[in-house]
Protein backbone atom coordinates (compact mmCIF):
# COMPACT_ATOMS: atom_id res chain seq x y z
CA UNK A 1 0.00 0.00 0.00
CA UNK A 2 3.14 2.46 0.39
CA UNK A 3 3.91 2.14 -3.06
CA UNK A 4 0.46 2.56 -4.07
CA UNK A 5 0.36 5.85 -1.75
CA UNK A 6 3.49 6.88 -3.70
CA UNK A 7 2.48 6.19 -7.02
CA UNK A 8 -1.19 7.95 -6.41
CA UNK A 9 0.49 10.90 -4.94
CA UNK A 10 3.26 10.99 -8.01
CA UNK A 11 0.05 10.81 -10.21
CA UNK A 12 -1.66 13.75 -8.85
CA UNK A 13 1.65 15.97 -8.37
CA UNK A 14 2.18 15.20 -11.92
CA UNK A 15 -1.64 15.93 -12.77
CA UNK A 16 -1.11 19.35 -11.14
CA UNK A 17 2.16 19.91 -12.79
CA UNK A 18 0.07 19.72 -15.80
CA UNK A 19 -2.62 21.40 -15.29
CA UNK A 20 -0.39 24.69 -13.94
CA UNK A 21 1.64 24.18 -17.45
CA UNK A 22 -1.62 23.89 -19.33
CA UNK A 23 -2.92 27.20 -17.54
CA UNK A 24 0.58 29.06 -17.91
CA UNK A 25 0.93 28.18 -21.46
CA UNK A 26 -3.05 29.50 -22.27
CA UNK A 27 -2.47 32.54 -20.17
CA UNK A 28 0.65 33.90 -22.29
CA UNK A 29 -1.09 32.65 -25.57
CA UNK A 30 -3.75 35.24 -24.39
CA UNK A 31 -1.30 37.79 -23.80
CA UNK A 32 0.71 37.26 -26.87
CA UNK A 33 -2.60 38.12 -28.62
CA UNK A 34 -3.03 40.99 -26.77
CA UNK A 35 -0.50 42.42 -27.62
CA UNK A 36 -0.76 41.89 -31.12
CA UNK A 37 -4.00 43.78 -31.26
CA UNK A 38 -2.74 46.76 -29.13
CA UNK A 39 0.15 47.28 -31.39
CA UNK A 40 -1.79 47.09 -34.66
CA UNK A 41 -4.26 50.20 -32.74
CA UNK A 42 -1.49 51.86 -31.57
CA UNK A 43 0.04 52.01 -34.90
CA UNK A 44 -2.92 53.53 -35.98
CA UNK A 45 -3.89 55.83 -33.39
CA UNK A 46 -0.12 57.81 -33.26
CA UNK A 47 -0.13 57.91 -36.97
CA UNK A 48 -3.74 59.87 -37.16
CA UNK A 49 -3.01 63.14 -34.59
CA UNK A 50 0.53 63.34 -36.02
CA UNK A 51 -1.54 63.35 -39.98
CA UNK A 52 -3.41 66.27 -38.75
CA UNK A 53 -1.08 68.34 -37.20
CA UNK A 54 0.92 67.72 -40.84
CA UNK A 55 -1.87 68.66 -42.52
CA UNK A 56 -2.72 71.93 -40.61
CA UNK A 57 1.15 73.09 -40.41
CA UNK A 58 1.37 72.65 -44.14
CA UNK A 59 -1.57 74.37 -44.59
CA UNK A 60 -1.00 77.44 -42.22
CA UNK A 61 3.12 77.46 -43.83
CA UNK A 62 2.03 77.33 -47.26
CA UNK A 63 -0.41 80.23 -46.93
CA UNK A 64 -2.83 78.86 -48.11
CA UNK A 65 -5.49 79.14 -44.37
CA UNK A 66 -4.94 83.21 -43.32
CA UNK A 67 -8.30 84.10 -42.54
CA UNK A 68 -8.92 84.32 -38.66
CA UNK A 69 -11.43 81.96 -38.09
CA UNK A 70 -9.81 79.33 -40.32
CA UNK A 71 -6.54 79.72 -38.72
CA UNK A 72 -8.09 79.44 -35.53
CA UNK A 73 -10.01 76.31 -36.08
CA UNK A 74 -6.44 74.49 -37.99
CA UNK A 75 -4.44 75.57 -34.31
CA UNK A 76 -7.16 74.29 -32.37
CA UNK A 77 -7.05 71.18 -34.57
CA UNK A 78 -3.33 71.57 -33.77
CA UNK A 79 -3.29 71.66 -29.98
CA UNK A 80 -6.32 69.17 -29.36
CA UNK A 81 -4.21 66.27 -31.30
CA UNK A 82 -0.81 67.90 -29.67
CA UNK A 83 -2.70 66.68 -26.29
CA UNK A 84 -3.88 63.51 -27.56
CA UNK A 85 -0.62 62.65 -28.99
CA UNK A 86 0.93 63.40 -25.10
CA UNK A 87 -1.26 62.00 -23.21
CA UNK A 88 -0.58 58.84 -25.11
CA UNK A 89 3.13 58.40 -25.21
CA UNK A 90 2.78 59.20 -21.87
CA UNK A 91 1.02 56.62 -20.93
CA UNK A 92 3.16 53.97 -23.29
CA UNK A 93 6.50 55.66 -21.66
CA UNK A 94 4.87 54.77 -18.10
CA UNK A 95 3.88 51.22 -19.40
CA UNK A 96 7.98 50.93 -20.82
CA UNK A 97 9.47 52.26 -17.40
CA UNK A 98 7.41 50.01 -15.20
CA UNK A 99 8.06 46.65 -18.08
CA UNK A 100 12.25 47.46 -17.72
CA UNK A 101 11.74 48.15 -13.95
CA UNK A 102 13.09 51.68 -14.33
CA UNK A 103 10.37 53.80 -12.79
CA UNK A 104 12.06 55.93 -10.29
CA UNK A 105 10.39 56.37 -6.84
CA UNK A 106 10.75 59.54 -5.28
CA UNK A 107 9.30 58.60 -2.00
CA UNK A 108 8.54 61.17 1.18
CA UNK A 109 5.96 61.25 4.20
CA UNK A 110 3.11 63.11 2.63
CA UNK A 111 -0.64 63.87 3.39
CA UNK A 112 -2.73 62.44 1.69
CA UNK A 113 -5.51 64.87 2.46
CA UNK A 114 -3.66 67.41 0.46
CA UNK A 115 -2.30 65.96 -2.65
CA UNK A 116 -5.78 64.36 -2.84
CA UNK A 117 -7.47 68.00 -2.27
CA UNK A 118 -5.30 69.30 -4.69
CA UNK A 119 -6.23 66.76 -7.56
CA UNK A 120 -9.56 67.16 -7.27
CA UNK A 121 -9.15 70.92 -7.44
CA UNK A 122 -7.26 71.01 -10.09
CA UNK A 123 -8.99 68.26 -12.32
CA UNK A 124 -12.56 69.81 -11.45
CA UNK A 125 -13.39 71.43 -14.53
CA UNK A 126 -12.21 69.17 -16.82
CA UNK A 127 -14.18 66.97 -14.68
CA UNK A 128 -17.45 68.78 -14.54
CA UNK A 129 -16.87 69.85 -18.48
CA UNK A 130 -17.13 65.96 -19.03
CA UNK A 131 -20.97 66.29 -17.40
CA UNK A 132 -20.05 64.97 -14.07
CA UNK A 133 -20.83 65.82 -10.59
CA UNK A 134 -16.90 64.78 -8.01
CA UNK A 135 -17.11 65.15 -4.96
CA UNK A 136 -14.53 64.66 -1.80
CA UNK A 137 -14.56 63.68 1.86
CA UNK A 138 -11.57 63.55 3.75
CA UNK A 139 -10.31 64.43 6.84
CA UNK A 140 -7.01 66.66 7.30
CA UNK A 141 -5.74 64.80 10.52
CA UNK A 142 -4.92 61.61 8.40
CA UNK A 143 -1.43 59.83 9.19
CA UNK A 144 1.10 60.56 6.72
CA UNK A 145 2.06 58.05 4.11
CA UNK A 146 5.09 57.46 1.86
CA UNK A 147 4.31 57.77 -1.30
CA UNK A 148 5.67 59.45 -4.61
CA UNK A 149 2.82 62.29 -5.28
CA UNK A 150 3.69 62.03 -9.18
CA UNK A 151 2.64 58.23 -8.97
CA UNK A 152 -0.37 59.26 -6.89
CA UNK A 153 -1.28 61.47 -9.48
CA UNK A 154 -1.22 59.34 -12.21
CA UNK A 155 -3.02 56.63 -9.84
CA UNK A 156 -5.80 59.37 -9.49
CA UNK A 157 -5.85 60.44 -13.20
CA UNK A 158 -6.25 57.31 -14.25
CA UNK A 159 -9.41 55.65 -12.00
CA UNK A 160 -11.31 58.98 -12.61
CA UNK A 161 -10.41 58.93 -16.37
CA UNK A 162 -12.10 55.17 -16.32
CA UNK A 163 -14.99 56.54 -14.03
CA UNK A 164 -15.34 59.03 -17.10
CA UNK A 165 -15.48 56.78 -19.64
CA UNK A 166 -17.09 53.83 -18.36
CA UNK A 167 -19.95 55.54 -16.86
CA UNK A 168 -22.79 56.41 -19.40
CA UNK A 169 -26.03 57.12 -17.04
CA UNK A 170 -25.27 58.04 -13.88
CA UNK A 171 -22.32 60.61 -13.69
CA UNK A 172 -21.01 60.90 -10.49
CA UNK A 173 -17.55 60.42 -9.03
CA UNK A 174 -17.19 60.09 -5.12
CA UNK A 175 -13.71 59.83 -4.20
CA UNK A 176 -13.47 59.63 0.32
CA UNK A 177 -10.15 59.30 2.42
CA UNK A 178 -10.52 57.54 6.11
CA UNK A 179 -7.83 55.32 8.40
CA UNK A 180 -8.15 51.71 8.43
CA UNK A 181 -6.43 49.79 10.67
CA UNK A 182 -3.32 51.21 10.16
CA UNK A 183 -3.67 51.68 6.43
CA UNK A 184 -5.05 54.66 4.75
CA UNK A 185 -7.50 54.09 2.19
CA UNK A 186 -8.33 56.32 -0.97
CA UNK A 187 -11.49 55.04 -2.59
CA UNK A 188 -12.48 56.53 -6.56
CA UNK A 189 -16.38 55.20 -6.47
CA UNK A 190 -18.21 55.67 -9.89
CA UNK A 191 -22.35 54.94 -10.33
CA UNK A 192 -21.43 53.91 -14.13
CA UNK A 193 -21.51 50.52 -15.53
CA UNK A 194 -19.61 48.43 -13.49
CA UNK A 195 -17.75 45.35 -13.89
CA UNK A 196 -19.17 41.59 -14.46
CA UNK A 197 -17.79 39.73 -11.45
CA UNK A 198 -15.80 37.13 -14.14
CA UNK A 199 -13.43 39.88 -15.29
CA UNK A 200 -12.88 42.02 -11.82
CA UNK A 201 -9.53 39.98 -11.88
CA UNK A 202 -8.50 40.61 -15.43
CA UNK A 203 -9.47 44.17 -15.44
CA UNK A 204 -5.47 44.47 -13.81
CA UNK A 205 -3.87 43.04 -16.34
CA UNK A 206 -1.80 44.37 -19.35
CA UNK A 207 -4.10 44.67 -22.33
CA UNK A 208 -6.96 43.39 -21.04
CA UNK A 209 -10.28 45.01 -21.66
CA UNK A 210 -13.75 43.09 -20.83
CA UNK A 211 -15.62 42.52 -24.17
CA UNK A 212 -18.42 44.58 -24.23
CA UNK A 213 -20.65 47.46 -25.96
CA UNK A 214 -19.96 50.24 -23.74
CA UNK A 215 -15.93 49.23 -23.84
CA UNK A 216 -15.82 48.55 -27.52
CA UNK A 217 -17.18 52.39 -27.88
CA UNK A 218 -14.46 53.97 -26.13
CA UNK A 219 -10.77 54.28 -26.84
CA UNK A 220 -8.37 52.39 -25.03
CA UNK A 221 -5.71 49.88 -24.53
CA UNK A 222 -6.16 47.90 -21.28
CA UNK A 223 -3.24 50.09 -20.16
CA UNK A 224 -4.53 52.53 -17.45
CA UNK A 225 -5.49 49.88 -14.67
CA UNK A 226 -1.88 47.84 -15.01
CA UNK A 227 -0.23 51.13 -14.61
CA UNK A 228 -2.31 51.90 -11.61
CA UNK A 229 -1.78 48.42 -10.18
CA UNK A 230 2.20 48.98 -10.51
CA UNK A 231 2.55 52.27 -9.04
CA UNK A 232 0.13 51.56 -6.16
CA UNK A 233 2.69 48.43 -5.33
CA UNK A 234 5.99 50.84 -5.91
CA UNK A 235 4.58 52.61 -3.34
CA UNK A 236 3.91 50.00 -0.91
CA UNK A 237 0.22 49.64 -1.00
CA UNK A 238 -2.86 47.37 -2.31
CA UNK A 239 -5.84 47.53 -4.53
CA UNK A 240 -9.15 45.93 -5.16
CA UNK A 241 -12.06 46.36 -6.73
CA UNK A 242 -15.99 46.40 -5.74
CA UNK A 243 -18.17 46.43 -8.34
CA UNK A 244 -22.06 45.62 -9.48
CA UNK A 245 -23.02 45.60 -12.93
CA UNK A 246 -24.93 48.07 -13.95
CA UNK A 247 -24.71 50.01 -10.46
CA UNK A 248 -21.46 51.29 -10.47
CA UNK A 249 -17.94 50.15 -9.51
CA UNK A 250 -15.34 51.00 -6.44
CA UNK A 251 -11.86 50.82 -6.54
CA UNK A 252 -10.01 50.98 -3.16
CA UNK A 253 -6.48 52.24 -2.80
CA UNK A 254 -4.45 51.37 0.44
CA UNK A 255 -0.97 52.53 1.88
CA UNK A 256 0.38 52.13 4.87
CA UNK A 257 0.30 54.91 7.57
CA UNK A 258 3.17 56.17 9.40
CA UNK A 259 2.95 56.30 13.20
CA UNK A 260 1.03 58.80 14.30
CA UNK A 261 2.59 61.68 16.27
CA UNK A 262 5.61 61.54 13.34
CA UNK A 263 4.12 64.60 11.40
CA UNK A 264 7.37 66.44 12.28
CA UNK A 265 9.22 63.68 9.39
CA UNK A 266 12.18 65.55 7.21
CA UNK A 267 9.90 65.68 4.08
CA UNK A 268 12.95 66.26 1.75
CA UNK A 269 13.57 62.36 2.46
CA UNK A 270 13.47 60.52 -0.64
CA UNK A 271 13.99 56.99 -1.50
CA UNK A 272 14.70 55.82 -5.21
P1 LIG B 1 -8.69 50.97 -20.84
O1 LIG B 1 -9.62 51.88 -20.11
O2 LIG B 1 -7.68 51.71 -21.64
O3 LIG B 1 -9.40 49.92 -21.63
P2 LIG B 1 -7.80 50.00 -18.20
O4 LIG B 1 -6.64 49.13 -17.88
O5 LIG B 1 -7.83 51.35 -17.54
O6 LIG B 1 -7.81 50.14 -19.78
O7 LIG B 1 -9.13 49.22 -17.84
C1 LIG B 1 -9.30 47.87 -18.27
C2 LIG B 1 -10.77 47.57 -18.48
O8 LIG B 1 -11.46 47.56 -17.23
C3 LIG B 1 -11.51 48.60 -19.33
O9 LIG B 1 -11.39 48.31 -20.71
C4 LIG B 1 -12.94 48.48 -18.85
O10 LIG B 1 -13.58 47.43 -19.53
C5 LIG B 1 -12.78 48.07 -17.38
N1 LIG B 1 -12.92 49.21 -16.43
C6 LIG B 1 -11.94 49.94 -15.88
N2 LIG B 1 -12.41 50.87 -15.04
C7 LIG B 1 -13.75 50.76 -15.05
C8 LIG B 1 -14.84 51.44 -14.39
N3 LIG B 1 -14.63 52.45 -13.54
N4 LIG B 1 -16.11 51.01 -14.65
C9 LIG B 1 -16.35 49.97 -15.50
N5 LIG B 1 -15.37 49.30 -16.17
C10 LIG B 1 -14.08 49.67 -15.94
Amino acid sequence: TRNLIVLVFAVVVLFGALVFMFINAQRERELAQRQAGFLANITHELKTPLAVMQAAGENISDGRVKDGERLKSYGEHIYNESVRLRKMIEKLLDVAKVDSGQSVVEQAPHQLHALVTDFVQSNKNYIQSKGFEINLNSDPNLPLVMIDPDHLETILNNLTENAIKYSSDKKQIDISLKEKNDFVEISVADQGDGIAKKSQRLIFEKFYRVENSLTAKTKGHGLGLAIVKNMVELNGGTIQVKSTEGKGSTFIVSFPALIKGQDDFDTSFSTG
